[in-house]
């Protein structure tokens, strides 16, 4: 697993607090990290970026590219906030796992960006991966300040015919303190979201 500085939401869940206030700085250079990978192609069967976020790298497609080329298999985590750059790296990713936060019209709770931009840009990092013809999931996580039955309803168009994790808020680790005392859901609620969800999706598992 590769992973990545930064992060251009602030998801008061995030369960990698440090990596996103991480400087950049802080984190190997790729050239180092590829030779790595090249004396351990015998021992990995593939390669996973993750973060933080990873598409807030311009450097990404390259990356990924290169890894490619190497010939491991490359999965991505991405939050789908950055469809140009994700354009860029589709080519050459074998999965992709999507991080759907909410309901669109509530990301103010994620991140800054206008809600109409964020909207469009998540519609769009969709779209493409529809169109893609790749392996890709969307995971859920049910933090219950921003996921509960009036945002399932609402992001129900976005899961029509893909696979779906929902998965367990944890309060153990998160970027805001208050988040460690909220209470997570028990797991029949999330069996009943999952069965809305199961009604437009290809599958939702709750894990
Ligand atoms: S959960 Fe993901 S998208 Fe949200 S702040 Fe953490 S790394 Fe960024």
């Amino acid at each position: 697993m590769l992973f990545t500085a930064g992060c251009n939401f602030r998801c008061g869940y995030c369960h990698n607090p440090s990596l996103i206030s991480s400087a950049q700085d802080a984190f190997e250079p790729f050239a180092s990290v590829r030779e790595r990978l090249v004396s351990r192609r015998a021992l990995a069967d593939g390669v996973v970026i993750t973060g933080g976020e990873p598409t807030i790298h311009d450097v990404l497609p390259s990356v990924i590219e290169q890894i490619h080329a190497l010939g491991f298999p490359v999965k991505l985590d991405t939050n789908a906030s950055m469809p140009s750059v994700l354009e860029q790296c589709l080519p050459f990713l074998d999965y992709i796992a999507v991080d759907i936060k909410t309901s669109l019209r509530r990301y103010d709770h994620v991140c800054r960006l206008p809600l109409q931009e964020i909207s469009a840009r998540i519609e769009r990092s969709l779209e493409l991966l529809r169109t893609s013809g790749k392996s890709f999931e969307i995971r859920i996580t049910a933090s219950p300040d921003i996921v509960d039955a009036e945002a399932i309803e609402e992001m129900l168009p976005m899961l029509v015919n893909t696979h779906v994790h929902l998965q367990q808020f944890s309060p153990a680790v998160t970027l805001d303190e208050s988040y460690r005392s909220l209470i997570p859901y028990p797991p029949s609620r999330l069996e009943t979201f999952a069965a809305r969800i199961r009604t437009v999706a290809a599958a939702c598992t709750v894990r």
